[in-house]
């Protein structure tokens, strides 16, 4: 069984769908981690970011894994790593050249083979999983995210202004949504969730209530 999370950032995309994942027994998938260790390697090696060639090149040449919650890039742990302002704001940019799309569907593809799967991220449901079983599409205010994602980063020690997240927020979103490639938005059969006003724990059980009803009505 395919679960599919997709959504922008701040939506509690990742917590929800770990947690969901771990409830139901099912491996769990971030491909947002993908596209941020390939901008973290294209910064690395200074690689110009809007190039795709140069990008791509570098994209099959990397190895990509995932062990115990933890990102590597070949036996390099680098979970913290892709989580910098650079790293986040550059991954959108690399995520919109079709030719590294491409190279991470295959792997996120090959990875839900024969395996029950949550993954989330921003084209799992459109693009990558058409036929998933279950496809949810997360949302909250701008206004929201951007405090999540401030307490987050506050959490870490990180000194950054709530109007200066907002900013970087709107622009990440801005290629998200309008890039040619597998843009930001819900599939057509996907149930929408509007989390300003929810828990995480409040979101994970109502995906959970779905999900239970959907794979009882698939096994009658
Ligand atoms: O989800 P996360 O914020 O970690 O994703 C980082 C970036 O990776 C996103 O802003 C988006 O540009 C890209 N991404 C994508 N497709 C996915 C997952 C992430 O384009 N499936």
């Amino acid at each position: 069984m395919i679960v599919t999370i997709d959504g922008p950032a701040g939506t509690g995309k990742s917590t929800v769908a770990r947690t969901l994942a771990d409830r139901l027994g099912f491996e769990f998938l971030n491909t947002g981690a993908m596209y941020r260790t390939v901008a973290y390697a294209c910064l690395k090696k200074q690689l110009p970011l809007d190039d795709e060639q140069a990008v791509a090149d570098e994209t099959l040449r990397l190895k990509i894994t995932f062990a115990n919650n933890r990102v590597l890039l070949g036996d390099q742990d680098v979970t913290d790593a892709i989580r910098q302002q650079e790293v986040t704001q550059s991954a959108s940019i690399v995520a919109a050249h079709p030719a590294v799309r491409s190279r991470l569907v295959d792997l996120q593809r090959k990875i839900a083979h024969g395996i029950n799967l949550v993954t989330e991220g921003r084209d799992q449901g459109t693009i990558v999983f058409p036929n998933a079983d279950c496809k949810f599409f997360l949302t909250a205010s701008p206004e929201e995210r951007a405090r999540r994602r401030l307490r987050e980063l506050e959490e870490k020690g990180e000194q950054v202004s709530l109007e200066e997240l907002l900013e970087q927020q709107s622009l990440r979103d801005y290629r998200d949504e309008t890039r040619a490639c597998s843009p930001l938005q819900p599939a057509p059969n996907a149930i929408i969730i509007d989390t300003t006003d929810m828990t995480i724990a409040h979101v994970t059980g109502r995906l959970e209530q779905i999900v239970a009803a959907v794979s009882a009505n698939s096994s009658r």
